[in-house]
């Protein structure tokens, strides 16, 4: 690799003149110098000048089977070979999509049976968007449009992304968002419970926000509610068990399409192959994208449910949406290798029966006690520590998120990748993680947490 004749010194210098970095403060980047990651083995990352991390982070949510699988780089070599590329457009398919396309309908919930293929949850949330509203008017009702989200949430970067997502900061910048998208509560009860409250009443009560926005708007204004069933980017935020099944009932109740965002829980993250199986919900489309390859290429897949598919195929007329790369061969013949991995390894009953249990009882043994650490929250491998400054009270530090970018700093000096959003640290590691990788973590958070104080 032509990166080894160069030093980091050399290789920073030539990131500062030339590289944009997403979600970067380029006057931070260039005073402090990227880290750069040259190679990757199991659970470990590694940087040019050899120091080894933990990973807690699987990339970006993404690498669940974690690093140096060859039989991901053969898969890809061998479709390279055969057909490195032809597209699924003017009535093309090639085998990859094709094959790849059945798997996730054996795997998702029982009515979602269709899959749209793109090459990012950017992508396919755009495709989504467009979608339900096609198929409301396909139905005859194209004011059925407006769809809700929630604050906080996070649904990707593209203008479309940015719009149903709730981040304010991106917002800010969005310069004019998708019209008729609205944002309602997220369900967090640590922050938003009331006094007396119990999770589950709180899980009502966020659900029902659900329904006042869909009062407010009319029923017949309404196309759909998008949800990440456990946020990611906003700092792992965990539902109560009553929340989903009843943001489901509203929807039925008032003939609203369930929308949710499996881009970092599908694939086996929360013990399950989907959340929805988690928290018992069938969704009308399941955004997917990260471990469907485990990162190893950029693949997206739009699962839809049979509502959507009937009329899409029933009242006909072109959905006149579509990617270059949507169905990209070697992309699907990658992810096909990864999904025979993950189950040929068990590592779906591993998380639900075994890492996850286990996991959840170290971040509460271990980490919860800390004197910065006001709760921690798990479901099957991805997790969060809540910085505070007052445990009692839950009062925060002052500065934004600074002080767990303090801590997020010392865990990747002790040797853990983690990520600080907000208040809140985030693990997301890789599936194979098992209990000695997780105490092994833990050791290193709490030394982090320890030097941070
Ligand atoms: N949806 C969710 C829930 C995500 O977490 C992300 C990315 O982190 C996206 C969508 C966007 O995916 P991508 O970055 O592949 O466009």
């Amino acid at each position: 690799m032509t990166y080894q004749n160069y030093s980091l010194k050399q290789l920073q210098q030539i990131d500062a003149a030339h590289h944009l970095h997403p979600f970067t403060d380029h006057k931070e980047l260039r005073a402090a110098g990227s880290r750069v990651i040259t190679h990757a083995r199991g659970p470990y990352i590694y940087d040019s000048e050899g120091f080894e991390l933990l990973d807690g982070m699987a990339g970006l949510w993404c690498v669940n089977v974690g690093y140096g699988r060859e039989e991901l780089a053969e898969a890809a070599y061998e479709q390279m070979k055969e057909l490195p590329y032809y597209n699924s457009f003017f009535k093309c398919s090639t085998p990859t999509p094709v094959l790849l396309a059945k798997k996730l309908a054996e795997i998702a919930p029982p009515s979602v049976n269709q899959v749209f293929f793109g090459s990012s949850g950017s992508e396919a949330n755009d495709t989504a968007l467009r979608l339900v509203r096609h198929y409301w008017a396909l139905e005859g009702k194209p004011e059925k449009n407006r769809i809700i989200s929630r604050r906080n949430a996070y649904h990707g970067s593209t203008v479309a992304g940015t719009s149903l997502g709730g981040m304010e900061a991106m917002h800010k910048q969005l310069g004019g968002a998708v019209p008729n998208i609205v944002h309602v509560m997220m369900p967090y009860a640590y922050e938003l419970a009331l006094p007396g409250e119990s999770d589950h009443e709180f899980g009502l009560r966020a659900a029902r926000a659900v329904e006042e926005a869909i009062l407010e708007a009319g029923a017949d204004k309404v196309a759909a509610f998008i949800g990440e069933p456990i946020m990611g980017a906003g700092g792992v935020k965990i539902p109560p068990m009553s929340y989903w099944p009843e943001v489901e009932r509203i929807c039925r109740k008032y003939d609203v399409l369930l929308m949710l965002d499996e881009v970092i829980t599908g694939y086996g993250r929360t013990g399950e192959w989907f959340a929805a199986q988690t928290f018992e919900v069938t969704p009308d489309t399941m955004t997917t994208a990260k471990a469907l390859t485990s990162g190893y290429q950029p693949l997206s897949a739009l699962l839809v449910g049979d509502r959507i598919a009937a009329t899409l195929t029933e009242k006909g007329g072109e959905f006149a949406h579509g990617y270059t790369y949507s169905g990209h061969p070697v992309a699907c013949a990658v992810a096909l290798k990864n999904l025979e991995i993950i189950e040929r390894e068990g590592l779906v009953e591993r998380v639900k029966t075994d890492t996850g249990p286990y996991f959840a009882q170290a971040l509460r043994e271990r980490v919860a006690g800390h004197g910065l650490v006001g709760e921690t929250r798990s479901v099957g491998l991805m997790g969060a520590i809540e910085i505070v400054k007052d445990k009692a009270t839950r009062e925060r530090f002052e500065g934004d998120g600074r002080a767990a970018v303090v801590v997020r700093d010392h865990a990747i000096e002790n040797g853990v990748m983690m990520r600080a959003t907000g208040d809140t640290m985030i693990l997301s590691p890789p599936l194979i993680w098992t209990r000695e990788t997780i105490d092994l973590a833990c050791e290193r958070i709490v030394r982090a947490l320890d030097l941070a104080e």
